[in-house]
């Protein structure tokens, strides 16, 4: 879709830079990607985008996370359990190899600069732009509102915010994303043009899982009920291998475009074991869909066992993750004041 998406078999040198007009252009490449606190990471995530942030981090760029609370209510009314879903966001990612010494990790909430940049970006989109947004509309979808509010319409442009407040390079993401991304390229571009250059173009991420399937055959997601949490037990995660989609074909396949849910699981399986999933079908070969659940089953099982334990012990201590998210609110409420400052002086506003 986007000229400047990318995939992970595509993607250049890690600290290579990337060009931005920004004055405050970090020294190191910067990450910006998040997770709503609606419900424990799966799977999709995993692979859609969590496996990526490490390895990016790992090889040294600056990886900013933003749980953001305040989008919960896109699509219902409140935003329930939300301390619980947010600590139990870090710990997913702790568990995963965020490193919090390295990673800022905060919530909307706390950052009210970022969400004062809501505002001007606003005005830089139409509301035309904004209601053909794909995503969007599959959101409303699945929404449990009877009404759609205006958070739900306006959300991608607060997500541009968020990429934009710490003048991310690269966001890795799954597929739904991608119009959001291309709104937020919009929106850099627009107020680069009208005020003067303040906004890298930040580039997408996407991995080789980058829409992962739910139980249900559709897009896997928290608020679904068709997810397999990291943090789920191994019989929990074989029951509900066990009950997933599939179709009535013996002859095990690869081919995501005529049989999703089969390659879901058959991709699972490849994934959990670093192989390609057209070996994995062609081992399986008639074995049927219950031989391909158990082997799917046996192998996030057996991918997610260290992860699983990490979760539990840092589980012990909450008192860290609420540390980590102070220390991370702090760091990213300098960086968006900083932004907010260029942004009211390129905009003309009375110092
Ligand atoms: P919710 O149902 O509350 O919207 P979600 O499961 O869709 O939850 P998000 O918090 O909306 O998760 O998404 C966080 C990140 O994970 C985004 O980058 C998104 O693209 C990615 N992601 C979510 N689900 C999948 C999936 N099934 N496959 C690949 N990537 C995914
Ligand atoms: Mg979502």
């Amino acid at each position: 879709m986007s000229t400047t998406s990318t995939t992970t078999s595509h993607l250049p040198p890690a600290a290579a830079p990337v060009a931005t007009p920004a004055k405050d252009r970090p020294a190191k490449n910067r990450i910006l990607t998040g997770d709503r606190p609606t419900g424990p990471l799966h799977l999709g995530h995993y692979f859609g985008t969590l496996q990526n942030r490490v390895r990016l981090q790992n090889e040294g760029m600056d990886l900013f996370l933003v749980i953001p609370d305040y989008q919960v209510l896109t699509d219902r009314d409140v935003a329930d359990r939300l301390t619980e879903h947010v600590e139990g966001l870090v710990l997913d990612y702790l568990a995963a190899g965020v490193d919090p010494s390295r990673a800022t990790i905060f919530t909307h909430s706390a950052v009210p600069a970022l969400n004062q940049l809501l505002l001007p970006f606003l005005s830089l989109v139409s509301v035309a732009e904004l209601g053909r947004n794909p995503t969007v509309k599959d959101e409303i979808a699945h929404s449990r509102q009877a009404a759609v509010s205006g958070l739900m319409f306006t959300y991608p442009a607060h997500q541009a915010a968020d990429i934009l407040f710490c003048k991310a390079d690269l966001v890795p993401v799954g597929k739904d994303q991608e119009p959001h991304l291309e709104l937020t390229r919009t929106i850099a571009r627009r107020f680069n043009e009208r005020y003067g250059p303040v906004f890298p173009q930040p580039r997408t991420l996407l991995s080789e899982a980058p829409l992962l399937l739910g139980t249900d055959g559709t897009k896997m997601s928290k608020s679904r009920g068709n997810s397999i949490a990291l943090r789920a037990s191994s019989d929990d995660t074989a029951r509900l291998i066990r009950g997933a989609k599939t179709d009535a074909v013996r002859r095990i396949s690869y081919d995501p475009e005529g049989r999703p849910e089969v390659s879901n699981l058959v991709l699972l399986t490849a994934l959990c074991q670093g192989r390609s999933p057209y070996e994995v079908a062609a081992e399986l070969g008639d074995g049927g869909a219950a031989r391909l659940k158990a082997v799917a089953t046996e192998a996030v099982n057996a991918h997610l066992a260290p992860l699983r334990a990490r979760r539990a012990e840092y589980a012990q201590d909450l008192s860290y993750v609420r540390g980590l998210l102070r220390a991370g609110n702090a760091r990213a409420n300098e960086v968006a004041e900083r932004t907010l400052a260029e942004v009211r002086e390129a905009m003309g506003s009375p110092s």
